[in-house]
């Protein structure tokens, strides 16, 4: 098979197919390739959440007045780049205004947004991208919801997220994860766009004289060769490699000890595709070792980390709640069992969650598989085999802390206490989730060689690429570089097409 158009899209989730979204409503012709038989990849399988500073929703909520001291911490540390210093003064300034007026609601900007997201990625992440991740957050959220997707007004914090800043996406669409493929696809195929499944990427086409990108060669799942030449440009979104065991282990070295044993979240196409076929034309690959671990279970409930607790076997707090993910997951691993249950009252899983865990199913049909509910929780702690009296205990202390603060593991988000029956628990391990590293790109979107030069015709987006994320990524950030880039990547290519 060989076929030309304006652009070819490689991968089908998130950022593939918002970059697809912009090619095609830009008037291009548009080919987007799927190796596997459905399309949305990780992005529709684990996607809960979606972070962007958002006045609209956020100011309808109180802020914990402990938390100006959070951002205090964060503004007074040192800065590491002249961007970081820029926000730092920018949340400086707001700050004061918020003090004279005695505001209570819940603070947040896109400057607060980027500093954490640095910050917490261990200031490895690049500024320049994350300044335009920060600036277009909001954005993201809009244009989705202007093609169909929509969200809970409830802003709260994903695992990790470290702010309440996380949009949850309603169940409208099918899933949560569909809020973030479906508008774009319907977007794609009204403009005469394509969406080919089970054609697998395999090689990039050079121009021979140029060195340009000007298409790909692949195989379908039925054996057939194909080359598709995009003569505008090729956009690469083919996701990351959190389920390829050989490319975690090469790359892996925050994760070695606790490496093999550990499960993956992601679907079987997170292999990494693009990176190898990217390394194999010069592209600059960064931040390949930072691979990260989420809590996982199969009964996996999206519910606000600051309306619940975590304990071990004992009964027993062992880390904040409300920190990164990669030290939540190092000190779940040091627990006996290398396990943790999440508890939670009928505060959240009635009022909050209508009693439905993400993934549409009710909560209710995971009790006996991993979750565990009971009206009292002298009930609760026996049916998990927890102390009783321990269990009791701590969530004595922490209702204690919801009031006051004082969280010797130095937790701030505080939401609901846990008080009303039933009483719920949800068994949690560590998985691979993703992965921080990948192709090197500018802030629009293009793709970088190991010099640090533009590879023309080749635009990169999504978890495929590196430097966003730094060493850690918040909870919730991947959905929002994912949909910002990839639109970006696609507006670069039309902008580049059409000699702007
Ligand atoms: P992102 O979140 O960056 O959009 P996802 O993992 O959600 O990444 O989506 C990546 C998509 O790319 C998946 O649907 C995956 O099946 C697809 N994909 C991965 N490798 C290839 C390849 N070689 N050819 C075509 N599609 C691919």
């Amino acid at each position: 098979i060989e076929k030309t158009v304006d652009a070819v899209v490689i991968g089908s989730g998130g950022a593939g197919m918002s970059a697809g979204a912009e090619i095609s409503e830009a008037g291009y012709s548009v080919l987007v390739l799927e190796k596997m038989p459905i399309i949305g990849g990780n992005t529709i399988v684990a996607a809960s959440a979606m972070n962007a500073a958002d006045p609209e929703r956020q100011h309808q909520q109180e802020m914990n007045p402990n938390l100006i001291e959070t951002i205090e911490k964060l503004i007074e540390l040192e800065p590491q780049h002249e961007l970081m210093e820029e926000w730092q003064k920018e949340i400086a300034e707001d700050l004061k205004e918020y003090n004279i007026n005695g505001e209570t609601y819940l603070y947040d900007s896109p400057a607060l947004h980027k500093l954490q997201t640095y910050v917490d990625g261990d200031y490895v992440g690049d500024p320049e991208l994350i300044n335009v991740f920060g600036d277009k957050a909001l954005e993201s959220i809009h244009w989705l919801e202007e093609h169909g997707a929509k969200f809970v007004d409830s802003i709260t914090s994903a695992v990790g997220a470290t702010w309440e800043r996380s949009h949850t996406p309603t169940q409208d669409l099918g899933s949560a994860g569909a809020s973030f493929v479906l508008p774009q696809q319907e977007i794609i195929e009204s403009n005469g766009g394509e969406i080919l499944l089970e054609h697998k990427a395999e090689e990039f086409i050079l121009d021979g004289d140029s060195e340009r990108v000007i298409g790909v060669k692949g195989t379908t799942s039925e054996g057939t060769l194909f080359e598709i030449y995009g003569e505008k440009g090729v956009v690469l979104a083919t996701g990351g490699f959190a389920a390829n065991p050989e490319m975690r282990e090469k790359y892996n070295t925050f994760w070695a000890e606790a490496g093999e044993s550990v499960e993956t979240t992601n679907p079987v196409s997170s292999q990494g595709d693009g990176i190898v076929m990217a390394e194999k034309i010069d592209a600059g690959l960064t931040g390949m070792e930072w691979i990260q671990m989420v809590t996982w279970s199969d009964q996996a409930i999206t519910a606000a980390i600051e309306n619940t607790i975590q304990v071990n076997q004992d009964g027993e707090r062992f880390v904040r709640e409300d920190g990164r993910r990669d030290e939540i997951c190092q000190a779940i691993l040091e627990q006996d069992g290398g396990y943790m249950y999440r508890i939670y009252d009928a505060t959240t899983i009635e009022d909050e969650l209508d009693g439905i865990s993400y993934k549409g199913v009710p909560i209710t049909e995971y009790v006996g598989k991993g979750a565990y509910m009971n009206d009292t929780l002298e009930g609760l702690a026996e049916d998990m085999g927890v102390p009783f009296e321990a269990l009791q205990k701590t969530i004595n202390e922490y209702n204690g802390y919801v009031e006051n603060g004082g969280d010797p593991l130095g937790r701030t988000l505080f939401g609901a206490k846990i008080e009303r029956g039933p009483f719920y628990a949800v068994k949690y391990a560590p998985r691979f989730h993703h992965t921080m590293g990948g192709v090197m790109i500018n802030s629009r979107a293009q793709a970088l060689d190991t010099e640090g030069e533009v590879i023309p015709g080749l635009y990169a987006a999504g978890e495929v690429t590196g430097g966003i994320h730094g060493s850690n990524r918040l909870g919730g950030n991947a959905i929002t570089d994912i949909i910002t880039f990839g639109r970006i990547a696609g507006q670069s290519l039309v902008e580049d097409g059409s000699g702007n």
